[in-house]
């Protein structure tokens, strides 16, 4: 079945497969920088995201080299809005290693790529997948549910993971690795999708045990993340010259390195002006929602410091904060 699959398959994305700016078609791509941005980028994230940032990305930091010499603060400010910002750290530091440890050299062994950071089972494949045409399988989401309606597996997927693996490494096409794996994600993505499958324009719909079935949307079976609610206060404080105070996060945990205005579960300072706004954000298991409050002082809280209103867009901040910014604007701005 594996030949006549990804003949099937690669015949399909010959024609069909989508143009993408980090997308090579017809072997290994000839830059694995593209390829290492783009892989860190596309990690718990949209290509319709990954679209808006990357080519800017690429412009200013073109090569490992600029991306090495960079401050991080510039890459987070150019990943502003990405987030996952673990991500661009990773990015940066996987830059300087290959610039410090590989003398600028893309490496293309299992063992030297897992010394980059930010690279787990699925990052290390996908590399070397798509940089250097390696025998690799790659399995991410989309793989997945190909695999579980295929072979029509109705289990949750953490009890099938091991039976999809073995069959998406039988399916490969390993002479052509990378293809195949661009292949195999734009099915998922353009024609297996989540929601309406469209089976009558499969082409490896022979092959498909689900495709008459009517229970092939609930393929693969996820259990549901339940997420918190998180309910606070976030502090616009502006001193006497109209300046704003910020804080830099902490280099470590969520959002770290990123810049935020002060918040909290519980009120910080009883003489706040409480507006009836709120900005509310998704984390993956938090749903946090924060009231916000302006305060003018003389004082500089000790945790923070003040800029000018103008300056604000010279610091990376989370798309939470981006929010606080945009609907504070009548504050920060008067
Ligand atoms: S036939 Fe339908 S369910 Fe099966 S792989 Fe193709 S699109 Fe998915």
């Amino acid at each position: 079945m594996s030949k006549t699959f990804s003949k099937a398959l690669l015949d399909w994305y010959a024609r069909f497969g989508r143009d993408l700016p980090w997308r090579f078609k017809g072997g290994a791509h000839p830059n694995p920088y593209i390829v290492l941005v783009s892989e860190l980028m596309l990690q718990q994230t949209t290509v319709k995201t990954v679209l808006s940032y990357f080519d800017k990305f690429i412009k200013r930091f073109p090569d490992v080299q600029s991306l090495a010499s960079a401050p991080l603060e510039e890459v987070y400010l150019y990943w502003q809005g990405l987030g996952y910002y673990t991500r661009a750290k990773s990015l940066h530091q996987s830059a300087q290693i290959i610039v410090s440890d590989f003398n600028g050299v893309f490496p293309s062994k299992k063992e030297d790529v897992l010394r980059l950071k930010g690279f787990g089972a699925y990052t290390v494949s996908s590399f070397l997948a798509f940089a250097f045409n390696a025998p690799q399988t790659v399995v991410d989401g989309n793989v997945i549910r190909i695999m579980a309606r295929l072979y029509h597996l109705t289990d949750p997927v953490d009890e099938i993971m091991q039976d999809v693996i073995q069959k998406a490494q039988n399916l490969t096409d390993t002479q052509n690795a990378a293809d195949y794996a661009s292949a195999i994600m734009d099915l998922g993505a353009t024609i297996c999708t989540k929601k309406n499958p469209l089976c009558n324009q499969c082409p490896v719909s022979d092959f498909c045990l689900s495709k008459n079935l009517d229970d092939k949307e609930q393929i693969p079976l996820k259990k549901k993340i339940l997420k918190k609610d998180f309910n606070g206060y976030v502090y616009v404080i502006k001193n006497k010259k109209g300046e704003i105070l910020i804080r830099k996060r902490t280099e470590k945990g969520l959002l770290s390195g990123l810049y935020e205005f002060l918040w909290s579960e519980n009120k910080l300072f009883n003489n706040a002006f409480e507006t009836d706004l709120y900005v509310s954000h998704v984390f993956t298991h938090i749903n946090m929602k924060l009231k916000i409050c302006t305060l003018t002082t003389q004082k500089t809280p000790s945790d923070g410091f003040f800029v000018k209103p103008e300056d604000l867009k010279k610091y990376a901040f989370s798309t939470l904060m981006q929010k606080v910014i945009k609907k504070s604007e009548f504050f920060i701005c008067t």
